[in-house]
């Protein structure tokens, strides 16, 4: 079954080349949601949400929360960090890995974009 946990968080980032110049640092209210794939168990759950919670906020929100993004990721798009995230998060039995910068526009993320040196 799959489960989803989501977050967001505040934090300013800038594509140091958009349609051919750097754009002005700016903060945004940026959502993640991860979904991992797991057997439902015997306690009636396939993953703890609390265990999921922890590790995303550990491995990826307090990497961005409050600071300049570019600091953590270089060219910090929603793409690229959807593609951070699956990498702070691979251990888990991750299946997609999606990134609001703003409402309306995010990337999602999934295994065959990690895989075959895409990243
Ligand atoms: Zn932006």
């Amino acid at each position: 079954m799959l489960v989803t946990r989501e977050f967001a968080f505040d934090a300013v980032h800038f594509l140091p080349s958009y349609r051919g110049s750097p754009e002005a640092p700016h903060g945004h209210r940026w959502r993640i949601e991860v979904t991992v794939e797991a057997p439902v168990g015997p306690e009636g759950m396939a993953f703890d949400f609390a265990e999921l919670g922890e590790v995303v906020r550990r491995r990826v929100v307090e990497r961005f929360e409050g600071r300049s993004m570019n600091e953590v990721v270089p060219v910090p798009s929603a793409e690229n960090v959807a593609l951070f995230a699956w990498k702070a998060l691979r251990h888990l039995p991750l299946r997609q890995v999606r990134v609001w910068e703003s409402e309306g526009c995010s990337a999602i993320c999934r295994e065959e974009d990690v895989k075959g040196g895409r990243s």
